[in-house]
């Protein structure tokens, strides 16, 4: 119990730091996916005049006495989903990463951060990872997120418009149309389902579609000229 208060306090840290040195527009901690938990995970944009991506960093932390190579393993490991993993270790007195450890880092690819009781310092940036896009949108959900399926940039998930419900087809639904158009002329966010691809390769016989993607406002304003209330 004592021990995971103080790792608490420790991502308090390394949250703070992530923020302000990986330029991270949003910050959580103790993230959870299907398949374990995320110590602390920074969410970024790439972003161009033609392109724009969200970008994952995970930061594994750890107290100074914790096995080095399972935890290293552990920061590894979250390259399923982030695009930078880094390895964050408290370090006492005058204690540093050795370098026997910080080659070992960076064999896997993974950064390295020391932190003091007050202070975080980055040692060692870690590689480009390239993660599942799926396993991704799985995580900007968790952080509250989604990536906009044609501009692919990275937005907050709220003000949401439904265009279509779970088990309703949008094509025979005219409720379902107009909540397109609502989006348009509220400028709000579109949730849609993917009807048509989930028949086409339906792999078991389920009565609701949960394969849904999103669109920015900006996007759907794209679609006015066709509601007839163009501006
Ligand atoms: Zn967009």
């Amino acid at each position: 119990m004592k021990k995971i208060k103080r790792e608490k306090s420790l991502y308090d840290q390394v949250a703070r730091f992530a923020g302000s040195s990986f330029n991270c527009f949003a910050v959580k901690q103790q993230v959870g996916t299907r398949h374990g938990r995320i110590d602390v995970v920074g969410l970024r944009e790439v972003h161009s005049d033609y392109f724009s991506a969200p970008e994952i960093i995970g930061i594994e932390v750890k107290e100074e006495y914790s096995t080095y190579l399972s935890s290293l393993g552990q920061a590894f490991a979250y390259s399923v989903y982030a695009h930078q993993c880094y390895l964050a270790v408290r370090k006492r007195h005058s204690n540093a990463f050795t370098p026997d450890e910080r080659r070992l880092a960076a064999k896997l690819g993974i950064g390295l951060i020391e932190l003091k009781s007050r202070s975080c310092t980055l040692v060692q940036s870690s590689r480009l990872f390239e993660p599942e896009p799926r396993y991704v949108a799985h995580l900007l959900r968790k952080m509250g997120y989604f990536q906009c399926a044609l501009c692919g940039g990275t937005y907050r998930h709220e003000d949401i418009t439904y265009a279509s419900n779970f088990a309703i087809d949008l094509t025979d639904n005219p409720k379902y149309k107009g909540n397109l158009r609502k989006a348009i002329a509220k400028r709000r966010n579109l949730n849609f389902y993917l009807f048509q691809l989930y028949n086409e390769r339906k792999a078991e016989d389920r009565y609701y579609v949960y394969d849904r993607r999103f669109m920015c406002k900006d996007c759907v304003s794209l679609f006015a000229s066709l509601t007839g209330k163009e501006k």
